[in-house]
């Protein structure tokens, strides 16, 4: 069996008996959901915080009730967070006398692997596609480096309808689509881009997520589209440092008008990556890599790129990626089977990208691991005083 895989043998039964109990109704919890609904019978779901509730018609329980409910009936356990928060609940699993692997994994492993081994399908937990550079702020410290691309516009249609194309033409199925920017909603195409996305992958996609940053009113035709299709904006909320409050208010009550799911995440600070600054050399880049932790994966013209950030860098400031940092899809189709393009993929995403065990990038960008430790206020625009918070 390939060193990669970790879930024990009898994750297989799910092919017979599809129980599945998701753990953490969170935000990535509650998105998923449908999805896996649509393949796995659910009894109930676990989340301590919920417990008592119900959610889409399903009673949340505590884990020690889940537990005493599974001594019937033996269910794997799916915890559905993101890796920062996993290592906690993971604990709560392991005190209660679980086992990581054999009786609960992280949704993103199960997603991928258990799919690619007993279905040879390539299943994603998530993909980003950045759709423009044009953005209505310009943050100094941002993650894409929006304000240092060489120039900026709008994706055209064509290209990101190709790039679609090539990473259907790899992947089965993913549970979160996700299009950002730049702000998405500046894009003058973007009801042809959902369109495009629905019409064809609607099927393959569990739910198209919009990341905003809450300055643009999208029009009444796109909400409705959006609405029909269940998509989920995630709006970050700068206000604490840019004034745009009205407008951000504004957009909320327009998404609320047509029952559009969103979230406002304030974000009052960030992790300085340094990048495009030359001024970071990570020590071990690899180990650097593998702390980061931003593993946002992003595929744009058939390139897939473990973290956003890696993806922009080379895209809008030049850097110079090289041939084994990032996944060519249409080359990694063209030289391997079904089962052994989509184990490529799987293991790229688990972060072997290569020889090297980094991208070129991480020795440059200072990322947002426990090893980068210089916090600065969010949003802070380009020309404005950065006001470290605390610098190493
Ligand atoms: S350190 Fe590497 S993995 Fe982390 S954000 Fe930077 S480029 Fe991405």
């Amino acid at each position: 069996m390939d060193a990669l895989f970790k879930l024990t043998d009898d994750w297989q039964e799910l092919l017979r008996h599809p129980t599945l109990v998701p753990f953490g109704m969170g935000r990535i919890g509650r998105r998923v959901l449908p999805s896996l609904r649509k393949e796995f019978d659910i009894p109930f779901l676990i989340d301590n915080r919920h417990a008592g509730e119900e959610i889409a018609g399903l009673p949340v329980v505590s884990l020690a009730d889940a537990l005493q409910r599974m001594e019937r009936c033996r269910a794997k356990i799916v915890v559905t967070t993101m890796k920062g928060a996993y290592e906690e609940m993971a604990e709560e699993l392991r005190a209660a006398g679980l086992e990581e692997f054999r009786d609960f994994c992280i949704f993103e492993r199960f997603a991928e692997e258990w799919h690619l081994r007993w279905k040879n399908e390539c299943v994603l937990a998530k993909i980003d596609t950045v759709i423009t550079s044009r953005c209505t702020l310009q943050c100094k410290n941002c993650n894409m480096f929006i304000p240092y691309a060489k120039e900026t516009g709008d994706f055209p249609f064509e290209r990101l309808k190709e790039n679609f194309d090539t990473f259907f033409d790899s992947v089965n199925f993913v549970y979160e689509y996700t299009l950002l920017g730049g702000e998405p909603f500046l894009h003058t195409e973007l009801g042809r881009i959902l369109r495009y996305l629905m019409e064809r992958y609607g099927e393959r996609i569990g739910r198209i997520n919009l990341i905003s940053n809450g300055t643009v009113v999208p029009n009444d035709a796109l909400l409705s589209f959006m609405k029909q299709h269940d998509m989920t904006v995630h709006i970050s909320d700068y206000t604490s440092t840019v004034d745009y409050k009205k407008r951000l208010a504004a957009v909320e009550q327009a998404l609320a008008a047509h029952d559009i799911e969103y979230y406002v995440i304030p974000n009052n600070v960030w992790k300085d990556v340094v990048y495009p600054r030359d001024t970071y050399r990570a020590a071990d880049p690899a180990e650097h890599m593998r702390i980061c932790g931003h593993s946002t994966h992003s595929v744009d013209d058939g390139k897939l790129y473990w973290c956003d950030p890696a993806f922009a860098a080379e895209c809008f400031t030049g850097f110079p990626s090289r041939p084994d940092d990032f996944l060519d899809l249409r080359e990694n189709q063209r030289v391997n089977d079904k089962y052994q393009a989509s184990l490529q993929i799987f293991r790229y995403l688990l972060g072997d990208v290569n020889e090297r065990g980094c991208m070129s990038i991480c020795e440059r960008c200072a990322g947002i691991g426990r090893d980068n430790n210089i916090i600065v206020k969010a949003g802070v625009q380009v020309g404005k005083e950065d006001d470290p918070i605390d610098v190493r």
